[in-house]
């Protein structure tokens, strides 16, 4: 978009450069661990995409605690990444350890359930009801989100015999299939950029709708074609995209008169409040996902079903099948996870700590309009919840396809280089910061400082 008249690139490059040799100057116990990793590792990393980060190898981690953990360079950091919304909670928050510990001598997995599962169920029950009678009253739990989403999809093909699903142009929802689509510029169906080895072609699989877009909803529901709609209430995969006044009631209306499920994806919209978007936006869905946090860094996640759409699924799955037909996994629901997300659940990821961090995300979204001001880069800042990211345009974006069109790799890389230079971590994939309960406002203000420093280098001003 506008962000090649706003941002000398000559410039630009030559900040990378000087950052980038910082960075090699300050981490050659990380460089060590990076070339050592790379001898049986493909990029040297455990999973390819954590390559992403800016500076040439990632930083190696030590520890972790709270807000900060320190690198192999003995480097403490703020880190507003926070496992990108794994440890929302803090990294390693007492309750959550402390319930681990109990479980650890106990048994690790045993494919049976224990009583954990069922509170935690009731909790979530409880949580995603707000003050309304819970709908949502049958849980299912996976290791990973993505694994959640891929189940209530097939769930929902099942049950509707429809073939499609649909999802929000520029969404993620993890390592969905079905997810990886896009519409080009005469509005087709077509594979979006850098999708890794598709099964088949996704107009097969799938609708694509511009957020916001109830026309386009409307006639994607009327072919008949479509089993479910999975969204993220507020798009925050792309930067943030906040709804329309009336767009869930759209949804739910159109959702509801076409027999299509409505799927809601909470999984970083938690960060909305207790019990995500769903309460604080008093959203009715007949299903929602959520997963990452709610462990306190535990491998779990979990979907939310009416009983009415539960008792759909029973009904159209024998018990002779119920292992072979492409929803489970061994370790789904294991002994660890259910201990670990009673504890977050109940004592980590309270009413209180979603408040305190909602203020200081109020507070790095102040910091990082007021330099904004100051600079006259004609970016913009927006919060969700505990959630707060800036983007390359002047305005905030209406769909996926604008919050798509603002970005600038080379410039995102350069700002996570120097924030990362001066001890602050933000999230790889755009320029998100997360709030938990154990940052601070000190926190949260030394990247108002690398902001502004960084700004100024772009700028001239200050
Ligand atoms: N849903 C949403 C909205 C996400 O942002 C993500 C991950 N970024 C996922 C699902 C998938 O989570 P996981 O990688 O833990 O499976």
């Amino acid at each position: 978009m506008g962000h090649a008249a706003t941002v000398d690139r000559a410039l630009l490059a030559a900040l990378t450069a000087a950052e980038t040799t910082q960075f090699v100057t300050d981490h050659p116990a990380c460089r060590s661990l990076a070339e050592r990793g790379r001898e049986h590792m493909p990029l040297g990393v455990p999973m390819s995409w954590m390559a992403k980060w800016p500076g040439g190898y990632p930083v190696h981690v030590v520890e972790a605690r709270g807000a900060h953990f320190t690198c192999a360079d003995g480097l403490d950091h703020v880190d507003l990444c926070l496992g990108d919304t794994g440890a929302m909670t803090g990294h390693s928050p007492a309750p959550t350890v402390r319930a681990v510990t109990e479980q650890v001598t106990r048994g690790l997995t045993t494919m049976l359930p224990g009583a954990d599962a069922a509170l935690v169920a009731a909790e979530l029950t409880r949580r995603f009801a707000g003050t309304r009678p819970p709908a949502l009253t049958q849980w299912q739990f996976t290791l990973t989100a993505t694994d959640a989403n891929r189940h209530l999809l097939r769930y929902a093909r099942h049950v509707t015999g429809r073939p499609r699903v649909a999802v929000i142009d520029g969404c993620y929802h993890g390592s969905v299939d079905e997810a990886f689509a896009t519409l080009d510029a005469s509005g087709a169906v077509v594979e979006r950029r850098g999708n890794i080895g598709a099964p088949v072609p996704p107009a097969l699989t799938t609708a694509v709708l511009p957020f916001n877009d109830l026309v386009a909803l409307e006639a994607a529901l009327a072919t008949g074609t479509v089993a479910a709609v999975l969204l993220e209430p507020a798009m925050t995969n792309i930067g943030i995209v906040l709804p329309d006044e009336g767009y869930h009631a759209g949804l739910r209306r159109l959702t509801r008169e076409h027999g299509s499920w409505l799927v809601i994806d909470e999984t970083h919209t938690l960060c909305t409040g207790p019990g995500g978007a769903t309460v604080a936006w008093d959203l009715d869905p007949d299903a929602l996902v959520v997963g990452k946090a709610i462990g306190g860094g535990v491998p779990v996640a979990a979907f939310g079903m009416t009983r009415e759409i539960s008792e759909q699924v029973d009904a159209a799955i024998e018990l002779e099948d119920i292992d072979v037909g492409g929803v489970g996994g061994t370790l789904a629901g294991n002994a660890l996870s259910m201990a670990a997300t009673r504890a977050t659940l109940a004592e980590v990821l309270t009413d209180e700590a979603f408040a305190a961090m909602s203020e200081l995300a109020t507070a790095w979204t102040s910091g990082v309009q007021g330099v904004l001001d100051a600079t006259g880069l004609p970016w913009h800042v927006t919060r969700l919840g505990a959630r707060a990211e800036y983007a390359f345009s002047p305005d905030p974006p209406h769909d996926g396809a604008q919050a798509g069109a603002a970005d600038d790799f080379a410039l995102q890389q350069y700002l996570h280089l120097h924030a990362l230079n001066r001890r602050v971590l933000l999230t790889p994939f755009h320029n998100m910061a997360l709030m938990s309960p154990a940052t601070t406002p000190a926190d949260v203000d030394a990247h108002t400082a690398a902001f502004a420093e960084a700004a100024a280098a772009l700028t001239g001003r200050r």
